[in-house]
């Protein structure tokens, strides 16, 4: 949180920064932060990096907040990144669950799973307990009571995406997540359903450019049901809300979860500590961390400001890009 304020402090004119929400917890207030870059044009590409939705992934929001020191630098005197901000926005929410980071819990204060609380059910039958359920909040995965509205966080997470993103005629969402697994995977909507994702031949486009720009890149770039399915994901809520309201605009969120089994087989220790098993604990694989992933942070940089490439795609090239993202993605015989 003191790295945030540094950051708030630093950024005076080059950027702005905005306290989103308060939430209360055991007679402290904790701040939800964000930062924006760039245009005010509200149809302008905008990018936003996002992490700390789950407490216990510190990683994530480490990971955000290096790279938005890192961009605070780089607004100051990179003439590439100054041109591309005359036309594009940036924007960081690095830290969504302030009260379960401070408290080592996956959940909120509350004990709720921010990625569980969105009143979205999913169509599949999920994994038990890990895909939410509505027991209580005793046990992890928690999604929150039906009858109440969402939680603090996930409500000001949903406000901030509908004022800042919902405009922009391309927009696209990293969420920074760690978890178990040895690789590192990008995973796009959706967590509820098996269905096709509409901006599936635009995020392939994406990819193609990715797999072109840096063939040696580490990440899985999949639908995210190949993982699991789950009810309650906030992506899915916010991609159905701009799709039902019939935004103009492109808007592709994605989540990146870090394979935290790098970590915990190179120190096996860290299987004895509980945040261990999500963070590279010691400096040096945090570092490793951060240059592992900046250059990915960088690329989406890049896109948000040549979406001609990848987002408006038309005609012939599309309905090809369809074709192959329903083979690699959507075929029974992946
Ligand atoms: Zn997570």
């Amino acid at each position: 949180m003191e790295d945030l304020y540094a950051c708030a402090d630093s950024i005076s004119t080059v950027g702005e920064v905005r306290e989103e929400a308060w939430v209360r917890y055991r007679h402290h207030d904790f701040p939800i932060l964000s930062f924006r870059f760039g245009t005010t044009e509200p149809a302008a590409p905008t990018l936003l990096f996002v992490g700390g939705v789950h407490g216990l992934e510190k990683i994530g929001t480490h990971v955000v907040t290096s790279f938005l020191k890192s961009f605070i630098r780089l607004v100051q005197w990179d003439q590439t990144l100054i041109h591309l901000l005359s036309s594009c926005r940036i924007l960081f929410y690095p830290l969504v669950n302030p009260v379960g980071m401070f408290q080592n819990t996956r959940a909120n204060g509350r004990g709720v799973d921010l990625m569980r609380n969105a009143p979205i059910d999913a169509e599949h039958s999920t994994l038990p307990l890990v895909g939410g359920h509505r027991i209580g909040n005793w046990l992890p995965w928690y999604r929150g009571d039906e009858f109440e509205p969402m939680e603090t966080e996930s409500a000001a997470l949903c406000d901030f995406v509908r004022k800042q993103v919902f405009p922009a005629r391309t927009s696209l969402i990293l969420d920074v997540h760690s978890g178990f697994g040895l690789v590192d995977r990008v995973w796009f909507p959706y967590a509820y359903s098996q269905r096709y994702y509409p901006h599936a031949p635009r995020i392939l486009a994406l990819k193609k450019l990715l797999d072109q720009s840096y063939p040696h890149h580490v990440y899985v770039l999949e639908p995210q049901h190949h993982s699991y399915t789950t009810h309650g994901d906030l992506w899915d809520y916010l991609s159905l809300e701009h799709q039902d309201l019939k935004l103009p605009g492109v808007m592709i969120p994605l989540t990146m979860e870090m394979g935290s089994w790098h970590w915990v087989k190179k120190n096996p220790r860290q299987m004895f500590s509980s945040l261990g098993i999500f963070n590279p604990v010691l400096p040096h694989r945090i570092k490793r961390a951060e240059r592992r992933h900046f250059f990915l942070f960088d690329f989406l940089v890049k896109a948000i400001a040549s979406g001609d490439r990848w987002a408006e795609i038309q005609g012939q090239k599309k309905i090809f890009l369809e074709k192959k993202a329903r083979q690699l993605w959507y075929s029974a015989r992946r």
